[in-house]
């Protein structure tokens, strides 16, 4: 076997770095990186089973366009495909003007892409319609580190773990999730037998289980928690004096904020005991280095900017940040969600944490692209969910969809899927055909994927990775970045003529120069040789940062940091009479996202072969239901039917159903049938851990569900279901 090369994982945040082996174009073997500083050489499933994934019968190897929905694809040469669309995106924005179109993107994508498609759309086309699905991963946690911190990006790194005696996971199942770095915090435990590990989580998930402390807080409760977490630490007159009082704004207001709210109203409405609350205060007063991992469980709320500011507080209140072993982390959930939040795909944002609503950002970034002043809009484009609402409303009219699969990912699918046939231009670039979304587009334009292109990355941790191109992409597949510059030419633009992915690089870091995430010292030719560089690194001799903020100076107008009182508040639909359980969503340790790759890899299959609802003892009971048997589940939105999986892992009047199967592997059952897409006022994500269902025992399957992801691998449709 020869080893092929290495590659950043194109799976999780986590960012491993992985070596690939095999002969005749195959991978055989995927090891972890010894050296590599995101995974020291660690692996987890996921990724050892990226080998299947590769070369498959649906890759996509050509572009094909159709001109009716009812009819088959056919395929042509990417010239056809770029000027076909680059007449109809003409005719609509000729029509309808530049808010009529939207790119609609995925924190997949490598820096190169989501550079070019703010240029393109952003810049050139004059519409600040982009996004991506980060916006349902973590938009909370940039506005939450913005507006606590100053700027977005985390102040920490992984190496911190090494160094906290206080762990406390909030909201994130890492041990599924994020696999790696869970590993290293568990290596950590069985050293450091000092280290405490505190999970809040309404699941007893793989991660509470290896707690020193589980609080299991009720749904929708972690503000509350945190408060009370808060008036605790105030009380035993553990604040960090000295920090609050020269590095931060806003105390008072916080301290009488606290003082004013009784602690056994907060536990009430936490669901849990004042005395493990008080315990988890006293591991954070007696602390040397206070770390906190969260990530969807905290995000992905209507309030999931105030849940990140409240726990950000907690670290203001006691000193536990701007120091190693101890500081807020946000995990990133994709490989380049970093890196998207950095080139400015979401719609509010610029390359360089600039935003369309600042009068020198957009003058900043006008004159960089030598384009006019004005032609950067100053509103903010639509997000996620808003896109989707505008096509089904026909005020937007065409979609550029790219690595990503919003048929099985954004909540209320039924709602999606009228949107997505409601819209005049459907386009889809992906790696594979069909998905659940280009089986409803106009045309589909085949990518090349992580081992086939050279491609940048941004990990949890602000570490900048280069991955190099290791085979051939199938057919005529392209790298993401050279579709858009090829569609960009054929509209007639100027800029887009770059001769490589180096190209694009260095000319995006240009714009980060000055920036909080400054990476004009990472260039092409440095991330070539030494593989990866963590920002901010300013200059081309400057080694990058680990830790950011060890000056305790934040970037706000007066160097402080800011203390953010918020209360508690309900999720947007309540349980009631009608629908009396409360739905939550998330991920298994075996699959990512919507099972585009991960369906293909068969040990993952055997490992989690079917979609299932996850229902307490209690409640299965009082249904009747045994396990296996088929539970009809129902919101306002959507009903799907589900093999119940029993369990004490939820509490009795909660179901937790993973969201991974679309209607490829389970048509009709995917859990975004029920979800609500209620967002934030200010972050726009999606509160997809919190809806309202109602539950009964189904007499028969739905009768469009064909049961399993198995059936796309001809394997046995029967598995048997283990209560976990
Ligand atoms: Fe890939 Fe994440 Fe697993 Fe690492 S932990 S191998 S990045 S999926």
């Amino acid at each position: 076997m020869a080893i092929l090369g290495e590659s950043v994982c194109p799976y999780c945040g986590v960012g491993c770095r992985l070596r690939f082996e095999g002969t005749g174009g195959k991978v055989l073997k995927v090891r972890g990186v010894e050296h590599a500083p995101a995974n020291l050489g660690g692996i987890c499933a996921k990724g050892a089973q990226l080998g299947p994934t590769i070369d498959t019968p649906d890759r996509l190897t050509r572009p094909q366009l159709r001109q009716d929905r009812r009819q088959a694809f056919q395929a042509v040469s990417w010239d056809h495909a770029f000027h076909d669309l680059a007449a109809k995106f003409r005719r609509i924005l000729d029509a309808y003007g530049p808010e009529a179109v939207a790119f609609y993107g995925s924190g997949q994508l490598d820096t190169e892409t989501v550079y070019l498609v703010g240029k393109l759309f952003k810049g050139h086309l004059g519409c600040n319609n982009t996004d991506s699905n980060s916006r349902l991963c973590m938009a909370a946690a940039v506005a939450g580190y913005r507006t606590s911190l100053g700027s977005d990006g985390p102040p920490v790194c992984y190496e911190d773990i090494d160094l906290a005696d206080v762990i406390v996971i909030m909201g994130s199942n890492m041990a599924e999730a994020h696999p790696v770095t869970f590993d290293r915090i568990r290596a950590n435990q069985k050293r450091r037998p000092e280290l405490k590990v505190v999970v809040i989580d309404p699941r007893r998930t793989a991660t509470a289980q290896a707690a020193d402390l589980h609080l299991p807080v009720a749904p929708g409760g972690d503000i509350a928690l945190l408060n009370a977490l808060g008036r605790l630490l105030l009380h035993m007159g553990v604040a960090d004096w000295g920090f609050v009082d020269k590095h931060t704004r806003g105390f008072e207001e916080y301290r009488l904020f606290l003082q004013a709210q009784d602690v056994d109203e907060l536990c009430a409405a936490t669901g849990v005991a004042k005395e493990d609350l008080a315990r988890l205060a006293q591991l954070i007063a007696g602390a040397r280095g206070f770390l906190s991992f969260y990530c969807m469980g905290l995000n992905q709320s209507t309030v999931g900017m105030w849940k990140n500011n409240s726990l950000i507080n907690l670290h203001l209140l006691t000193g536990q940040i701007a120091r190693p072993g101890a500081g807020p982390f946000s995990l990133t959930g994709q490989p380049n969600a970093m890196g998207g939040r950095e080139a400015g795909l979401l719609s509010h944002q610029l390359p360089g944490y600039r935003t369309v609503e600042d009068d020198t950002h957009r003058r900043d970034v006008e004159r960089y692209w030598e384009l006019r002043a004005g032609s950067i809009s100053p509103k903010v484009g639509l997000t996620a969910v808003e896109m989707f609402r505008a096509l089904e409303k026909g005020q937007l009219k065409a979609i550029w969809i790219a690595g990503t699969n919003p048929a099985v990912s954004l909540p209320d699918l039924h709602h999606v899927r009228r949107a997505l046939e409601r819209a005049e231009l459907v386009v889809v670039q992906d790696a594979y055909h069909p998905t659940e979304t280009s089986r409803l587009a106009d045309a589909v334009l085949p990518a090349a994927q992580w081992g086939e292109k050279e491609w940048t990355s941004t990990n949890s941790e602000r570490m900048v990775s280069y991955s190099p191109k290791l085979w051939e992409p199938p057919g005529e597949a392209l790298p993401d970045w050279q579709i858009l510059a090829g569609f960009a030419r054929a509209l007639g633009l100027k800029g887009f003529a770059h001769a490589n992915a180096a190209q694009v690089w260095d000319e995006f870091i240009g714009l980060t120069s000055r920036r909080p995430c400054d990476m004009a010292g990472a260039t092409a030719s440095r991330l070539r040789a030494l593989g990866s560089l963590q920002w901010p690194c300013p200059t081309p001799d400057h080694p990058g940062t680990q830790r950011r903020y060890l000056d305790r100076r934040f970037p706000t107008a007066d160097g402080r940091a800011l203390f953010l009182p918020r209360d508690h508040r309900a999720p947007r639909e309540m349980p009631d009479h009608e629908f009396p359980f409360v739905l939550t969503t998330g991920r298994l340790y075996a699959h990512w996202h919507t099972l585009t790759r991960t369906a293909k890899a068969d040990k993952l299959v055997r490992r989690e072969p079917c979609p299932f609802v996850e229902i307490n003892p209690a409640d299965a009971a009082t249904l009747k239901a045994a396990e296996g048997e088929l539970v009809q589940i129902s919101s306002r939105r959507g009903t799907v039917k589900l093999p119940a999986r029993i369990s004490t892992a939820v509490p009795p009047g909660m179901i937790f159903v993973p969201f991974h199967w679309g209607d490829l592997f389970s048509d009709g059952n995917a859990a975004n049938y029920l979800t609500i897409s209620a967002i934030g006022r200010v972050a726009k994500q999606p509160e997809l851990k919190f809806c309202a269902v109602n539950l009964e025992k189904a007499a028969v399957p739905n009768p469009q569900s064909n049961g399993s992801s198995r059936q796309l691998l001809s394997l046995p449709l029967v598995e048997p279901l283990v209560a976990s």
